[in-house]
């Protein structure tokens, strides 16, 4: 270490204090979309549709669970990787939905939502040089955890206008530093989803691989139109090579709760805990309680689709009123809509003066790429009362 020989004591003033420079590890990110959007929300009193987080109530039962967690004095650290109750009732529900068997004790751990379990997946399985296949638009925590962990995250697009995966470019993308492949269905921002097909392709073309599937299934209970959703667990072979991602902030309603799930294959679970039990360690015990016993009833699951899907055609059918043209939603609480019949404005102007001056927040697919890419593309959010939807139904309408 340096040696300095002082002269003289530093003088106790303002003056002396100094904040050491530093380089950032993440030169390219600032605040993020939904952050900004839901400041200019509240600062215009807008009607939110721009972040998504239902503005509707979690099943009081839930509360209940917790408080009642909490008075039982179940206030202490949990087990690193989660409470085993929990961890068994998930294990039972990729049992009954998807036939995937795993164990409890070795492949599924708790998270603090399902943006820590992304990050700390790419931090315990990707090095420094290794590439990382993501397909744009993608969700934005992807690009900065393979950032962190030293990797190059290889921007692949979904087939423009569609937003269909395009085999034949993850197939050109694919080297020998790929190291892992993130997928994302029901798909934010574009509300597709991959069909059984799409599966049995990726299957295929990961077969001669060594490739770490990350699958973000978030909204794996909002897939609509009688359609399944076609999670990775489905697939044995998939499901072999990837580390399944979900929340219960989406499913139950409770977003600001930060509690999810990872299912892994022993080997990966076994890298991801070593991480894990560095970047958070443990997970809020009485909502872990909470959940596991909630979890027993799967009825609040298996009902979401159509609870939703109700939600979507409310929204739709006042949408087919105005000047927007709707894109599909297949799955997730998200609508996108094409306003190039009311402006020529890019998404992010059009998105900003439409929560200033039209008073409904919504955002912009740009914020999902990585190079700049206009489509005249918004996203709404649908998690809201009914009478949200119909108040910013009602504005939309005037344009
Ligand atoms: N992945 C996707 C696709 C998301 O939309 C979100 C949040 N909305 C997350 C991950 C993060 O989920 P969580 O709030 O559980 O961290
Ligand atoms: N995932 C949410 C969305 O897409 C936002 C969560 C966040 O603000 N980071 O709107």
């Amino acid at each position: 270490m340096a040696q300095t020989t002082e002269t003289s004591a530093p003088s106790a003033t303002h003056a002396n204090w100094r904040t050491p420079s530093v380089t950032s590890r993440l030169p390219r990110v600032g605040t993020t979309i939904f952050t900004t959007m839901s400041a200019l929300a509240a600062e215009h009193h807008a009607v939110n549709l721009g972040q998504g987080f239902p503005d509707f109530d979690c099943d009081p039962r839930l509360v209940d669970l917790v408080s009642d967690a909490m008075r039982r004095g179940l206030n202490q650290y949990p087990p690193m990787i989660g409470v085993p109750a929990l961890r068994e009732a998930v294990a039972q529900k990729l049992q009954r939905l998807y036939t995937h068997e795993v164990n409890p004790q070795t492949e599924i751990t708790i998270t603090a939502g399902a943006t820590q379990a992304i990050i700390t997946a790419i931090l315990a399985l990707v090095d420094a040089g290794d590439e990382v296949i993501v397909l744009d638009p993608c969700y934005d925590c992807y690009d900065p955890s393979i950032v962190l962990a030293g990797g190059t995250a290889v921007h692949v697009p979904l087939k423009p206008g569609t937003f269909r995966p395009d085999f034949a470019r993850i197939a050109a993308a694919l080297s020998p530093r790929t190291r892992a492949l993130i997928i994302n269905s029901p798909h934010n921002p574009s509300a597709t989803t991959w069909s059984a097909q799409d599966m049995q392709s990726l299957t295929e073309l990961l077969r001669p691989t060594d490739v770490v599937m990350i699958s973000d299934e978030v909204y794996e209970h909002m897939v609509f139109d009688g359609q399944r959703h076609e999670s990775a667990a489905r697939y044995p072979e998939l499901a072999a090579r990837s580390v399944i991602v979900s929340s219960f902030g989406k499913t139950y309603h409770v977003t600001g709760w930060k509690v999810g799930f990872v299912a892994a294959p022993a080997a990966l679970t076994t890298e991801f805990r070593k991480v894990h039990q560095f970047n958070v360690f443990t997970v809020n015990t009485p909502v872990q309680h909470a959940l596991a016993v909630y979890m027993q009833d799967a009825q609040p699951y298996l009902d979401l689709p159509s609870f939703y899907q109700r939600k979507r055609d409310l929204f739709r059918a006042g949408l087919a009123q105005t000047r927007f043209r709707l894109l599909p939603s297949e799955g997730s609480y998200f609508q996108c809509v094409d306003y190039s019949a009311i402006s020529d404005a890019t998404e992010a102007d059009f998105c900003r003066w439409l929560t200033t001056d039209i008073v409904v927040a919504a955002i912009p697919l740009s914020a999902f790429y990585e190079r700049p890419f206009e489509q005249k593309l918004a996203r709404f959010c649908f998690a809201k009362k009914d009478e949200t939807l119909e108040l910013a139904l009602l504005r939309l309408a005037a344009l």
